[in-house]
């Protein structure tokens, strides 16, 4: 038996789940009683989300569990910039081959559509803009990461376009940014309502326990318990994120970082003036940590930036008071006009990366699979992989599978204090570095 010490909160002001336009159709149900399930996927997030949805497109007559501390689209997945990437994306840009970029590209478009249908299917407004993306500099020696961008670019074959000075101005509506390089296939969405309309989507042999922490695990009796019950399964799954480490798999594999974000009010009818002729956009930075911006469909800025290693796996409020200075000076910086407008939510979460950005898709033990360490992506890649991860467990055999578990070894990283104090000296160089991109 082993006992969770670290549990996900709510850090912060959540501006998209606050904002969403999508209706839940369904109350809240916790985990009161003692039960048994044929699978029990913990973690409510588009990973969990998605292998519980193929798992019963499966196995239609199985009786499946989700279950989530936080309300869905509350974790992570609804509290990220909203950017479902279509292209390999590292957050590092390292060496990585053609045909691995390619396998990726494919994949993650598999997910777009996938998501796309369900959203569909719901009939839910998620806020879906098919509008690509800017990967942008503002400083002219970032522009050599451009350049090996459009190089992954090229030998993929992969279409873009450079767009500089008084048209990038105009498309964005500021001036801040010298050069950038276009690409079409990203998708910007309210994250917080696409994971509600997913959830909404599932069939009904799978029912959603929210609120319901899991405070122990007996992997051996497969039993989870929690603060009023206890779930037995035959085949549980972890898509439990950064919290994986807690239930005891993966050690020394994950290295979780806080970044945050803020949220305007929407923009007034002044503010909405000179952004006449302006679509919603999304900017990511040429610097790996530089800033993450969008205008989006309700009018509004989103500003994301600011890293933090905190070992408890929970922010506080100081820290997101702290972020939000932050992300007020690059709001200015980028929109001084728009001084009038205030942010009306900020909030933290974590990107769960791994040293060589390869995810964790494994069996930790027998009947126990866990999946996590997005790398920053995980709306498409949590998509695809969950989506895989029900097709091993039922041993269907698959290309994608075996490349998935073939790019699916992520690398020792050392135990704590080490861990901390060497992402925080990373992070703080990283940071230095992304200079006027911040
Ligand atoms: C600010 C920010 C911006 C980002 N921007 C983007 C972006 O634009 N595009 C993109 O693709 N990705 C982005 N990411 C990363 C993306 O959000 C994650 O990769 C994604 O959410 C991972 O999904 P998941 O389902 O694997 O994990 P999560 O969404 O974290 O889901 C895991 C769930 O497990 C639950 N859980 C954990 N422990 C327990 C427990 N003991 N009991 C019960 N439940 C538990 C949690 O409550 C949580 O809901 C961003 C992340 C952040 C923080």
């Amino acid at each position: 038996m082993k006992t969770l010490k670290r549990f996900p909160a709510v850090d912060g002001s959540l501006g998209w789940y606050e904002s969403m336009p999508v209706q839940r159709t369904h109350p809240v149900k916790q985990v009161t009683k003692n039960q048994y399930f044929d699978y029990i996927v913990v973690g409510a997030g588009f990973t969990g989300l998605s292998t519980a949805g193929r798992l019963a497109e499966l196995e239609p007559d199985s009786k499946i569990a989700v279950i989530d501390a936080l309300m869905v689209g509350q974790g992570t997945s609804g509290r990220n910039a909203g950017f479902i990437i279509d292209l390999p994306h590292n957050l590092d840009s390292n060496e990585s081959s053609v045909l691995a970029d390619t396998h990726i590209r494919e994949l993650n478009c598999f997910a777009i559509s996938r998501l796309d249908r369900i959203r569909q299917e719901q009939g839910d407004n998620v806020y879906w803009n098919q509008v690509g993306k800017y990967m942008a500099a503002h400083e002219e020696k970032h522009f050599k990461n451009l350049d090996s961008f459009t190089k992954t670019l090229d030998s993929i074959n992969s279409d873009y376009e450079i767009v500089e000075g008084a048209d990038l101005a105009s498309r964005l509506g500021t001036g801040y940014y010298k050069k950038a390089v276009y690409t079409n296939g990203n998708v910007l969405v309210n994250p917080a309502a696409l994971v509600v309309s997913v959830a909404k989507n599932l069939p009904n042999n799978v029912e959603i326990f929210e609120k319901s922490k899991v405070t122990s695990v007996d992997f051996n009796l497969k039993k989870l318990y929690f603060d009023n019950g206890v779930l037995t399964a035959n085949t549980i799954i972890l898509a439990t994120n950064s919290f994986t480490e807690e239930f005891g798999g993966c050690k020394n594999k994950l290295a979780p970082v806080f970044t945050y974000a803020s949220l305007t009010k929407p923009l007034n009818e002044d503010a909405l003036h000179k952004f006449k002729k302006v679509s919603p956009w999304g900017v990511t930075s040429a610097h790996p940590a530089g800033t993450t911006v969008r205008f989006t469909s309700d009018n509004r800025i989103l500003i994301r930036n600011s890293f933090d290693v905190l070992p408890d796996l929970l922010s506080n409020q100081k820290m997101i008071d702290e972020a939000k200075v932050h992300h007020r000076s690059s709001f200015m910086a980028r929109f001084p006009s728009l001084d009038a407008i205030p942010f009306e939510y900020s909030w933290g979460g974590m990107l769960c990366m791994t040293m060589n950005h390869e995810p964790v898709f494994s069996e930790s033990y027998p009947g126990v699979y866990a999946i996590a360490a997005m790398n920053g992506v995980g709306i498409a890649k949590g998509t695809y992989l969950g989506y895989y991860m029900a097709e091993m467990i039922k041993g269907n055999k698959s290309e994608d599978l075996d490349f998935i578990l073939s790019n699916s070894n992520p690398s020792w990283v050392p135990p704590d204090p080490f861990k901390t104090i060497g992402a925080r000296v990373r992070l703080s160089i990283e940071q230095r570095t992304a200079k006027g991109d911040k």
